[in-house]
């Protein structure tokens, strides 16, 4: 019988999800899947956490709501505290309830920031090409995807201005990461001054693009270049951390791979690891300091911002990752995947290349090793390899939008963080079932 709830393409004749165990995923019929994707790089701790069962029960029986306005919250101070303590920079922690709204958070908050400061032409948010911070209006103001497309003709021209993508193997501006002079970080100078600089309010980017661009890892140098472009022409940095917070790359924060400072993070999906919805825009001294000699107000924030059973949950999801030194953890399993990875890259011609970092990785197809070329759309290449994959028990989420116009083929890799080493092996060897059925297919 259909369902009149609606699904990304109206109705749905995917199995129902009944359970879940670890990496592990079970529907009505028992079929078992590997949660392959952390269904979209959320389920960082795996199903079924007993200790975080217990955190939810406990504070649902103790209060079901109390308004920020009104009460303190315990929880929501504790895992502020933590998440300060963990992040090296930043000072101050303000919760939401999706990625979306905390970048969005995080939009409103930088420009309030140059208006107490009395720079009222601030209000230019650049972002970058292939990117993805949401489906605000704001987020997609300020991001590149084929949501944004769908409504940019209704778009105001503050939000035009993209940057090129740190996208190394199809470099946008035609260099290679051998000899480039990070023209990719230039360019953010380039537009600062076009733009005059008095009109820039904040610059936002992935500290490594997740999903939008099938993880793309920027050259060594980009963030410092990008940090002191920000700091010499008045502007303040945002990273979105919400895949790449909280240990998914192997440490606890995507930006310590590059040891420079941002002025407000992102954090959202791993937070709460898929238990109840949190995330978090947290900002640092700088930013709190004038807001608190300015107008001691913060008007962000949703009727659920900082609920007490979110806020207990994620503080038991950071314990525990603190507890498992998950970050190490990650770093020692990601050897592992990559290992996987590289195996299957020499063994199909059709892997263009693999790009891999602590436990968040993925695979681009191409139909000529040599030339790199891609497969045409109507191929539905990572259509087909996650139909196939889902097939043989193993949950993938295929990168969309890899070039603009939807085209390019990515699978992403990104297993919960406390996968066992079967777990892993599990999922490969569904991978090399399902890559064997479709490229047998190509011929
Ligand atoms: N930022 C990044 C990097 C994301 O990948 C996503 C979602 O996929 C978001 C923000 C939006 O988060 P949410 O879907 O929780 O609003």
């Amino acid at each position: 019988m259909s369902s009149p709830l609606l699904y990304p393409s109206l109705t749905s004749d995917a199995p129902y999800i009944s359970s879940g165990d670890g990496a592990w995923l079970y529907d009505e019929q028992g079929k078992s899947y590997i949660d392959g994707s952390s269904g979209v790089m959320i389920s960082n701790i795996g199903h079924g956490n007993e200790d975080i069962a217990q955190i939810a029960s406990e504070q649902i029986k103790k209060v079901a709501f109390a308004y920020r306005s009104h009460f303190r919250n315990r929880h929501a101070e504790d895992l502020a505290s933590k998440l300060v303590e963990l992040s090296q920079d930043k000072s101050h922690v303000f919760f939401l309830n999706s990625g979306s709204e905390a970048n969005d958070a995080a939009v409103r908050v930088a420009i309030q920031y140059w208006q107490e400061l009395g720079y009222e032409n601030k209000k230019f948010v650049l972002g970058r090409n292939v990117s993805n911070h949401g489906n605000t209006i704001a987020t997609l103001s300020v991001a590149q995807n084929k949501r944004r497309e769908e409504i940019e003709p209704l778009w105001l021209s503050v939000t035009e201005h993209k940057l090129p993508a740190c996208y190394c193997y199809r470099c946008p501006l035609g260099k290679s990461p051998d000899s480039c002079q990070l023209e990719c970080a230039q360019a953010l100078e380039k537009q600062i001054l076009e733009l005059g600089a008095e009109n820039v309010a904040a610059f936002v980017a992935e500290p490594i693009t997740a999903a939008a661009g099938g993880v793309l890892i920027p050259h060594d140098g980009y963030f410092a270049q990008i940090r002191r472009i920000c700091d010499e022409h008045n502007i303040l940095l945002i990273v979105d951390e919400v895949v790449t917070g909280l240990g998914r790359t192997g440490t606890w924060f995507g930006m310590h791979h590059f040891n420079v400072s941002s002025d407000i993070s992102v954090l959202g999906k791993g937070l709460n690891a898929g238990y109840t919805p949190l995330s978090a825009v947290m900002i640092n001294q700088r930013i709190y300091d004038v807001i608190a000699a300015g107008s001691h107000n913060l008007s962000i924030g949703h009727t659920h911002s900082g609920n007490p059973l979110s806020t207990a949950i994620a503080s038991g999801v950071v314990d525990y990752l603190v507890d498992s030194n998950m970050p190490q953890v990650v770093k020692e399993k990601g050897v592992y995947l990559r290992d996987k990875l590289d195996t299957i890259a020499a063994k199909y011609p059709y892997v263009g290349d693999v790009r891999a970092i602590g436990l968040l990785s993925a695979i681009e197809f191409v139909q000529d090793k040599q030339t790199r070329e891609m497969f045409p759309s109507h191929v539905q290449l990572s259509k087909r390899i996650s139909a196939a994959a889902l097939k043989h028990g193993l949950v993938l989420y295929p990168c969309r939008g890899l070039q603009p116009g939807e085209r390019g083929d990515a699978m992403l890799i990104a297993p919960p963080l406390n996968s066992t080493y079967e777990e892993l092996e599990a999922l490969f060897q569904r991978l090399d079932l399902a890559l064997q059925e479709v490229f047998s297919e190509l011929g």
